[in-house]
């Protein structure tokens, strides 16, 4: 990783394992510098600092914001105007709106594996029902304390072995239970094409804004989400807590 990239991550990355602030030290072992936990250099991974909102998202609210603050947040969204305004309106995958029968469905089953979907917690992916990335946290993370998700940017070697095509944006999730590094990863990536690209429709448009201006952010969800997609198969979903 190069040091303005990690440089960068002070500010937007905690230590994935205790969520305290990240610092940046010089590693003589590898004559490099890198990112550890600033409380315990013994903590694996960063991930994101959470927004008040993603972590009512994820069912952390109480931590956030006070106790009972959770339930009080849940209350209130469903109640909203639109309570739905959480969730997408397109397929992820197409980019197509969703059909009214379909977001019912979706809902519907959203609901029957214990997910919040006016929380954003379901999504639907080239037709198919998923669980967003906030879906899975709020339901498995949170059931299983001693999980915990870790994003960060490949290396110079990993673009390599990844065979990551040149311009792009490449980030990888990995996970840990305990102190145990798990096996499985997620990639993302987000090709020079994606963020250069311009609308079919409109050549003066991008044809995602949101990719072109964050590619970074980009890869790294598509990362997260494949690695949750990987660990917790959506039928699993259901284990109630
Ligand atoms: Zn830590």
């Amino acid at each position: 990783m190069e040091y303005d990239q990690l440089k960068a991550m002070l500010d937007t990355h905690c230590c994935a394992q205790c969520e305290k602030p990240l610092a940046l030290v010089w590693d003589s072992s590898t004559s490099a510098h890198a990112l550890v936990c600033g409380t315990d250099r013994n903590h694996a991974g960063y991930k994101t600092i959470e927004s008040p909102g993603q972590a009512v998202a994820r069912g952390k609210g109480d931590k956030a914001l006070g106790q009972g603050a959770q339930k009080d947040m849940e209350k209130a969204l469903a109640k909203a105007a639109h309570p739905l305004s959480l969730l997408a309106k397109d397929d992820l995958g197409t980019g197509k709106t969703i059909a009214p029968d379909a977001v019912a469905a979706l809902v519907k089953w959203g609901d029957s594996l214990g997910l919040k979907p006016y929380l954003g917690h379901v999504c639907l992916y080239f037709g198919k029902p998923y669980p967003t990335i906030d879906g899975f946290y709020y339901k498995i993370v949170r059931d299983t304390t001693h999980l915990h998700i870790g994003t960060r940017p490949l290396s110079k070697e990993e673009f390599t072995t990844y065979q990551v095509p040149e311009g792009a944006h490449a980030w990888l999730a990995e996970a840990w239970l305990g102190d145990t590094k798990l096996p499985t990863t997620g990639l993302g990536i987000v090709t020079k094409e994606e963020i250069e690209g311009k609308s079919d429709r409109n050549q003066e448009q991008y044809r995602s804004p949101v990719v072109h201006a964050h590619p970074q952010r980009m890869a790294e969800k598509r990362a997260e989400w494949q690695l949750l997609r990987k660990l917790v198969p959506p039928e699993e979903v259901k284990t109630d807590g």
